[in-house]
């Protein structure tokens, strides 16, 4: 049974309630633009199901997580920012800049990544 939080803005997403392209989907996981885009590529991944922070993670998770990064690295060739270098990130909680409750993977490039980050 798929996991959901009613007031979650993620949970529409993969719902359909709120109408977003899709870059990618299939049975657990899809991925879309960011609506307030970091880089000229900023993509997020999502499980479909309702996981609201990376701690929640556990081994049961273990082939959702490789296939969220496994398919931002593909969407990372489609886009052609592979060779030049990209980022991936998950801000685990509010100090960490997590905004939204549901886990999603960052993928960021096609402009030079500082680091540290901000
Ligand atoms: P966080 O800060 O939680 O790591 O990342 C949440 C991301 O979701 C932000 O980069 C923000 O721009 C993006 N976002 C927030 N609301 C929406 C939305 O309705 N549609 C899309 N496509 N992205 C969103
Ligand atoms: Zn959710």
């Amino acid at each position: 049974m798929a996991s959901v939080d009613n007031d979650c803005l993620f949970c529409k997403i993969v719902s359909g309630d709120l109408p977003t392209k899709y870059l990618y989907e299939d049975e657990n996981i899809i991925a879309f633009r960011d609506i307030n885009p970091q880089a000229p590529t900023h993509i997020l991944v999502i499980p479909k199901d309702h996981i609201a922070y990376a701690a929640d993670i556990n081994e049961k998770h273990s082939d959702l997580i490789f296939s969220m990064i496994n398919r931002a690295n593909k969407l990372a060739s489609e886009e052609g920012i592979s060779s030049d270098g990209y980022r991936l990130v998950i801000n685990n909680g509010k100090g960490a800049g997590q905004t939204v409750f549901h886990l999603h993977l960052h993928l960021l490039g096609g402009r030079p990544m500082l680091w540290p980050p901000g």
